[in-house]
């Protein structure tokens, strides 16, 4: 059940934001409408309302304005509602056939305003109806109703004769002509049911509108609740075993993913996880293979979700391997599937030269969960949030049926149909997208450049630092979807832990920026052994904790990566009375070499970034001012004192660490970025 969340307070509110009281309270209830996910999710549903513009004359022209591509209703804004004139809108019923393009070049020449976005594909549905507001949902309650093989039936049932029942017809203008002919048969109706679609209302005005979507909606939900059966999902008898870990299945089935197609240059994928009482009832179910392959809840989920998921076995703690060669298998299987789909059925269609790429967006493993998989965090969030509503409305429509979609031949015209296409279409892909990167000390100067440097290459960013709080806010500086985590990184179970939520959260990890460590200073000969131990606890072995598990969770990837070391110029040119912290960065640009000589064959690349004088936590305002004055020197010229005479900022030592992880041929290798010494140059 939703609520009907009109408040006349709120609209009010609107009309004096929007002036305009029809474009006003359009805005609203689209607002209403989008921010309740059973209705609809990311892009999808729209809106329009029938007005008045006054054109450069000032005569008054009757317009359209229904929602324009690019926007979501749950944050429009009138500019996301292009007016189109509606009366050579109207005049297209009388055709009987208009072609995609056609449609689209004539919407867009009879914008009032050549720059607005591109309305709807949907527009014509808007058009032909004669009410003055039009609701367009994917109503999840009312899918459960409409994506059935009796689904007439079921609708009278729950509905009455409240609402008329449109067959399925792709989305466009026969689709639009069929809505407008069935409405004129039953002009009582409130709405329409789109089979396989979802559910069209309108009304005179926006509340009345609104309310009908709420209602046709809750009355679905009500019938299903009514009428359910008992047991859905017959459940499959378990093996009685330990189910693995969630942050050790997810490295492996993001490495079979990537290595399916060109296991030279892997895709990277991040995946999103979700579980619930719900899907585990789903993914457990005897007939999952079966239930689960009948298609989407409604066409436009296509683009992103495919219309079949990968569907993995039980994956049993401590036979990884064996899981591993179960999820290669299926992931091979998928994508020859995928292509035999697109060839039995574009031969017909000829609806494009080449498949899409064939990879899984919904994996569903048994006795755990599902993921979804994107090319960002982002996208694989869309595609989980769209992944559980599949399994709400499935899960729903077989409580009081059989679901059924639609056949296979539509759904490679709507997944294939270019005004769909055009949705996703990205300007220009990041150059490491699909990578997460993990930095160390991430929350001080250094480390937090280090991160907003790879989010703007378009990598998932995890920060983990000391500072757990100054870590989260970092991360959520660099980048919406970024993990903030505590770790200790001289703790081996904090590293540990870190690894798993990195792994939970986003998949695995492909680079490491292994940064994180303090000063200590005092001449060596004096120096306590619990002082020079702490430092080497931080400034070594915590190194090696991080360097260990990034080659755990690569080798299990299978697509190598790279381990990145912050070693400073005293691992090469030590200083005097910094030996607590020089020795142990020394050993850090040995253990790096070691790492980069053992781990070469796993394509692992190992490589270190020496730098200097950066003005940071190690290196601060007071420091600098004692040190210049200690010279006799401003403390300009004391951060400029290299060979180059120029200060050197942590953005490019960030900028380094970004070189290291795009250059794919170097391991073994250190870069210098202080500007120039001839002290520490490399010999
Ligand atoms: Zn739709």
């Amino acid at each position: 059940m939703i609520q009907n969340l009109w408040n006349d307070a709120d609209a009010a509110e609107y009309v004096t934001k929007h002036h305009d009281p029809d474009i006003a309270l359009r805005v609203y209830t689209s607002h209403l409408l989008g921010r309740e996910p059973r209705l609809v999710l990311h892009g999808g549903g729209n809106t329009s309302v029938k007005t008045i513009a006054t054109d450069l004359f000032g005569n008054k022209v009757a317009v359209l304005r229904v929602k324009g591509s690019g926007w979501n209703l749950s944050s429009i804004e009138p500019g996301g509602l292009p007016a189109v004139r509606l009366e050579p809108l109207l005049r297209l019923e009388q055709l009987e056939q208009l072609s995609d393009e056609s449609m689209v070049n004539y919407l867009r020449t009879n914008l009032m305003d050549s720059a607005a976005p591109t309305p709807s594909v949907e527009t014509l549905l808007h058009a032909f109806l004669p009410h003055k507001y039009v609701d367009h949902s994917h109503a999840l309650d009312v899918l459960a109703l409409v994506d059935q093989e009796d689904c007439e039936n079921l609708a009278r049932r729950a509905f009455g004769n409240r609402v008329g029942y449109v067959p399925y017809i792709m989305p466009g203008f026969l689709l639009a002509k069929a809505a407008a002919s069935q409405y004129r048969r039953d002009p009582q109706v409130e709405g329409l049911l789109l089979s396989k679609h979802g559910l069209v209302s309108f009304g005179d005005t926006a509340r009345e509108s609104y309310a009908r979507t709420v209602e046709l909606n809750n009355l679905a939900a009500d019938f299903v609740q009514k009428n359910r059966r008992r047991s859905v999902f017959i459940p499959l008898a378990q093996p009685g075993k330990e189910i693995a870990n969630q942050a050790d299945i997810a490295p492996i089935l993001r490495g079979c993913l990537a290595n399916a197609i060109e296991k030279d240059s892997p895709k990277r994928w991040i995946l999103d996880f979700r579980c619930s009482d719900l899907i585990q009832a789903f993914v457990n179910g005897k007939g999952l293979t079966e239930y689960a392959n009948r298609g989407t809840i409604t066409p436009d989920y296509l683009i992103r979700t495919k219309a079949s998921p990968l569907i993995l076995p039980f994956p049993e703690a401590g036979a990884l391997e064996e899981f591993r060669c179960e999820t290669a298998n299926a992931v091979a299987d998928y994508i020859g599937g995928y292509r035999t789909y697109f060839e039995r059925h574009n031969s017909q269609r000829n609806m494009a030269e080449f498949p899409l790429d064939p990879v899984p967006r919904i994996t569903l493993v048994r006795g755990c969960g599902l993921f979804g998989i994107g090319k960002s965090a982002e996208e694989a969030a869309v595609v989980a949030d769209l992944a559980e509503t599949w399994v709400d409305t499935v899960s729903a429509a077989e409580a009081i049926g059989r679901f059924r979609s639609l056949d296979e031949n539509e759904q490679l015209a709507m997944e294939y149909w270019p005004l769909e296409q055009a949705k996703l279409r990205t300007i220009c892909e990041p150059r490491l997208a699909g990578h997460v990167v993990l930095v160390t000390g991430g929350a001080g100067t250094i480390g937090s450049a280090i991160g907003r440097a790879f989010a703007r290459e378009g990598a998932e960013v995890a920060i983990a630092d000391l500072n757990g709080e100054k870590a989260a806010a970092v991360a959520r500086a660099s980048k919406r979807t970024a993990l903030g985590a505590f770790c200790d990184v001289a703790n081996a179970e904090s590293v540990r832990s870190l690894f798993d939520r990195i792994c939970k959260r986003f998949g695995g990890v492909d680079i490491v920026v292994s940064n994180a460590g303090a000063a200590w200073s005092g001449p060596i000969a004096t120096l306590t052994d619990d002082l020079l131990r702490k430092s080497f606890e931080l400034n070594f072995f915590a190194h090696q904790l991080v360097a260990q598990n990034a080659v755990r969770v690569m080798r299990v990837q299978k697509t190598g990566g790279a381990i990145l070391f912050n070693i400073s110029k005293q691992a090469i040119n030590p200083g005097p009375n910094f030996g607590a912290y020089g020795i142990p960065k020394a050993a850090t640009l040995a253990l790096a070499r070691q790492y980069a000589l053992e781990h070469g064959h796993d394509k692992i690349r190992v490589n270190a970034v020496n730098a200097d004088r950066i003005r940071s936590g190690l290196l601060t305002d007071d420091m600098i001012r004692s040190r210049a004055q200690a010279r006799g020197i401003s403390e300009k010229d004391y951060l400029s004192g290299n060979l180059l005479e120029w200060e050197v900022t942590a953005e490019d030592v960030a900028q380094a660490f970004v070189h290291h992880a795009l250059a794919m041929k170097t391991t073994g290798n250190v870069t210098t970025v202080d500007g120039g010494n001839v002290a520490a140059f490399l010999r």
